[in-house]
């Protein structure tokens, strides 16, 4: 099955396609992933995205279409693939139609934006080992300290709510308009995002069936 997966930043896209992986057994290609791939590689395209990349603009979309194009025309895509955070935007599911490639569902992650907001602000990462925890969700035992480690815990620079906020507007404007875009096509399931995250992988996992 070929699959896209949709949803706002911090919606929880990631975990879905990493359970969706597991129960279907085919990759989750996500696409800062397979750019760092081709460059790690040396290939072609990895260059071409590098050179963009170090004059700091972003990659092309022509560019990024062919890694992914590349990517999937790998063995292990012959029995399907997830797409987290491509094409994430109308023009680029054009290119991606443009090639050939079939997709057989969408899955949307809806979570409304001031869940989201609540969830990534309170958001804090220990500075040394990288653990993560949540204000409200998952404290840590000492207020800024990690449990693990004794390391400082901070927030990241993209959990801070006007960043939020940037990328939430971002996502609205360039990105929410494939619902439209394949919801005409008869391909779009949505998923409501659950408090749980156990009960949302219930939800993927029976959209997968519908
Ligand atoms: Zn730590």
């Amino acid at each position: 099955m070929n699959l896209i997966l949709l949803g706002a930043p911090g919606a929880g896209k990631g975990t879905q396609a990493e359970v969706i992986c597991e129960h279907l057994n085919i990759p989750a290609i996500s696409t800062g992933n397979i750019i760092r791939e081709a460059l790690k590689n040396g290939t072609e395209l990895g260059l071409k995205a590098k050179s963009f990349m170090d004059s700091g603009a972003l990659v092309p979309d022509e560019v990024v279409i062919d890694i992914i194009k590349e990517r999937l025309a790998k063995d292990d895509c012959k029995n399907g693939f997830i797409l987290d955070g491509f094409p994430r935007t109308v023009p680029q599911a054009e290119a991606l139609d443009a090639m050939g490639i079939q997709i057989d569902k969408v899955i949307d992650i809806e979570v409304a934006d001031e869940k989201i907001m609540q969830r990534l602000s309170g958001r804090r990462v220990c500075q040394d080992c990288g653990a993560s925890y949540h204000v409200d969700y998952k404290p840590s035992k000492a207020e800024g300290t990690c449990d693990k480690c004794g390391g400082k815990t901070v927030q990241r620079k993209d959990d801070h709510p006007d960043t939020i906020k940037d990328r939430l507007h971002v996502y609205h404007e360039q990105t929410e308009p494939l619902k439209d875009y394949y919801e005409k096509t008869g391909k779009l399931t949505i998923v409501e995002g659950q408090e749980e995250v156990a009960d949302t992988s219930a939800l993927t996992l029976k959209a997968l069936e519908a």
